[in-house]
């Protein structure tokens, strides 16, 4: 647990008992500080008063020596509207931040990696992550993608935090300068949070922000916003741009399915991301260049990226390979809940059965036209089966509507045999929300169904 120095007996706001709000209590508690926390929820209240944990109503309460609130990234603090307790903060001054302004404050001398983009963030985290690990450096890695920040073992000098930074950690993380900042790509999201798509680019830049010349930035120029960023910071910053396509002078990305770098005199063909078997799609070429860009920052060398790159095993529900049965390679891709994060899982393969359905986005299927003919056979399920078979159908793509995701897999293997298909992709393109409480829940079910065709193994 990350202990935060000069905070014996210091008041100090809390709230939102959630995943990060909790250790944030913890390890305040630990420094010695004296915590007022509050939730909105009974539940959250409860359970930390259990622990101990002084629960104040923030809005009734003194703030006399209150200077920091600590918001959980859940509570607006501007857009749709801010928080009551938000607006108190700022009616006493208080600066609020998150969970990782405190890590930053607690440990100034570490190397900080941040990385952001709308896409892509846990992958890159994660395959960062792994390089180093690889190379025998000393990190933590969590963030949005978990674990909470402050549950960290403290790291010194030679210690390497990689973050991932939502928008929301980003907007409320100021003691934070990034001595590698990794932005990949910006697309609308989360725009009522910051009121139009500026302000959701304005809190992605801010990953940027503190950053000194000798500090990397590397900006995925695949945008036109991001083309934009990476020239408004090349005066302060050393700015290394990566594309999923082909790289220009000076810069690294990928022809073919080679990963090259060309920041060097001489173009480097890093490795062919195909001995990479969990890196596959145009997405995570975008998502390897990046990674490999942060590590050469940091000074491995592209050897051991390499390597490291074909060891790489993908996060859960992300194009995540669970077996391979008969010849057949079954790949959870349960993340994907929108159309489009589905056509990133169409390129990666030449021919697939397709499971998909869920709960609709209503965005309608148009995305995935290009795509349709690698799709050997649609398995449908869930509410919006009927939509997709009705799309399908318009493109004369053969499909079959299933009910469950427990009828769908051994139907996709009939199919998988039928027609000689070596890939069962679940990326459903839509919510799971119609027959599960998360996507992660889909694809673990994905995943027992899948056992159950091997026989349980
Ligand atoms: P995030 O943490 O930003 O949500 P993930 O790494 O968890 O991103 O990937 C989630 C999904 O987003 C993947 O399943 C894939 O469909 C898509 N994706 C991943 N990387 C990228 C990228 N670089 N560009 C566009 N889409 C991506």
């Amino acid at each position: 647990m990350i202990r935060i120095p000069g905070y014996e007996h210091k008041r100090i706001a809390v709230m939102g008992l959630g995943v990060a709000g909790l250790p944030t209590v913890r390890a305040l508690m630990a420094s010695g500080a004296r915590v007022l926390a509050w939730d909105d929820g009974v539940e959250g209240r409860n359970k930390a008063a259990a622990e101990g944990v002084p629960i104040v109503d923030l809005l009734s309460t003194d703030w006399s020596g209150i200077d920091t609130l600590v918001l959980s990234p859940g509570i607006p603090h501007t857009f749709p509207k801010p928080h009551p307790i938000a607006e108190r903060a700022r009616k006493e001054d208080a600066a609020i931040v998150c969970d990782v302004d405190l890590l930053g404050r607690a440990c100034p001398d570490a190397v900080y990696v941040g990385i952001t983009g709308t896409n892509g963030k846990s992958t890159t985290t994660a395959l960062i992550a792994h390089i180093l690990k690889s190379a025998g450096r000393k990190i933590e890695v969590g963030g949005n993608l978990g674990p909470p920040v402050l549950d960290f073992e403290p790291l010194g000098k030679d210690g390497i935090y990689v973050l991932e930074m939502s928008s929301y950690q980003l907007e409320r993380t100021f003691s934070i300068s990034f001595d590698v900042a990794v932005l990949l790509n910006v697309s609308p999201n989360h725009i009522d949070r910051h009121g139009d798509f500026a302000g959701y680019v304005a809190a992605k830049t801010r990953i940027f922000a503190g950053n000194r010349k000798r500090k990397t930035a590397v900006v995925g120029v695949d945008d036109d916003e991001t083309r934009r960023i990476a020239d408004a910071i090349a005066d302060r910053l050393h700015v290394v741009r990566i594309t999923r396509e082909a790289p220009g002078r000076g810069m690294i990305g990928s022809e073919g399915t080679k990963l090259v770098d060309r920041t060097e005199d001489a173009p480097r063909v890093v490795l062919d991301l195909k001995d990479a078997p969990d890196l596959p799609g145009r997405h995570n070429a975008q998502n390897a260049a990046a990674a490999y860009a942060a590590a050469r920052a940091l000074g491995v060398a592209p050897e051991a990226i390499a390597a490291a790159m074909k060891s790489y095993r993908s996060l859960p529900h992300r194009l995540e390979r669970v077996a391979t049965i008969d010849g057949v390679t079954y790949v959870n891709d349960s993340k994907a809940t929108s159309p489009e994060a589905t056509v990133w899982a169409l390129t990666s393969y030449q021919r697939v059965i397709w499971i998909a359905g869920g709960l609709s986005k209503d965005v309608g299927y148009d995305a995935l036209i290009p795509y349709l003919p690698r799709i050997a056979h649609g398995i449908l399920v869930g509410k919006a089966a009927k939509e997709i078979a009705a799309f399908l159908a318009k493109y004369e793509v053969p499909h079959t509507i299933v009910g469950t995701i427990a009828e769908a897999v051994p139907a996709a293997r009939a199919n998988a045999r039928a027609s000689d298909t070596k890939v069962v992709l679940l990326s459903p393109a839509c919510a799971s929300f119609d027959q599960y409480r998360s996507f992660e829940k889909r694809g673990d079910d994905f995943r027992a169904q899948v056992k159950k065709l091997g026989g349980g193994a």
